[in-house]
């Protein structure tokens, strides 16, 4: 069952509803009865944690080199 991210226009109220191809299209807010509006892109964060991994690496890689300097800096002094 696919999961639909919904917010409201009025509230900003935002939640996910898993509903069938089937089912009709939330269109009311459950908090105040406003307009909702379908988010969609929930299944593009899975392909943007990729290159998160990729931004990670490369982060550990640099405090790795940055630490080496601060030990070799202290055991100089
Ligand atoms: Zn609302």
């Amino acid at each position: 069952m696919p999961t639909y991210a919904y917010a409201c226009t009025s509230c900003g109220h935002a939640f996910d509803a898993v509903q069938s191809f089937s089912d009709a299209a939330l269109t009311e807010c459950p908090e105040c009865g406003g307009a909702l509006r379908k988010r969609y892109g929930t299944v593009g964060v899975t392909f943007n944690g990729s290159g998160f991994y990729r931004t990670d690496s490369r982060a550990s890689a640099g405090a790795g080199a940055s630490s080496t300097a601060s030990s070799s800096s202290s055991a100089s002094s």
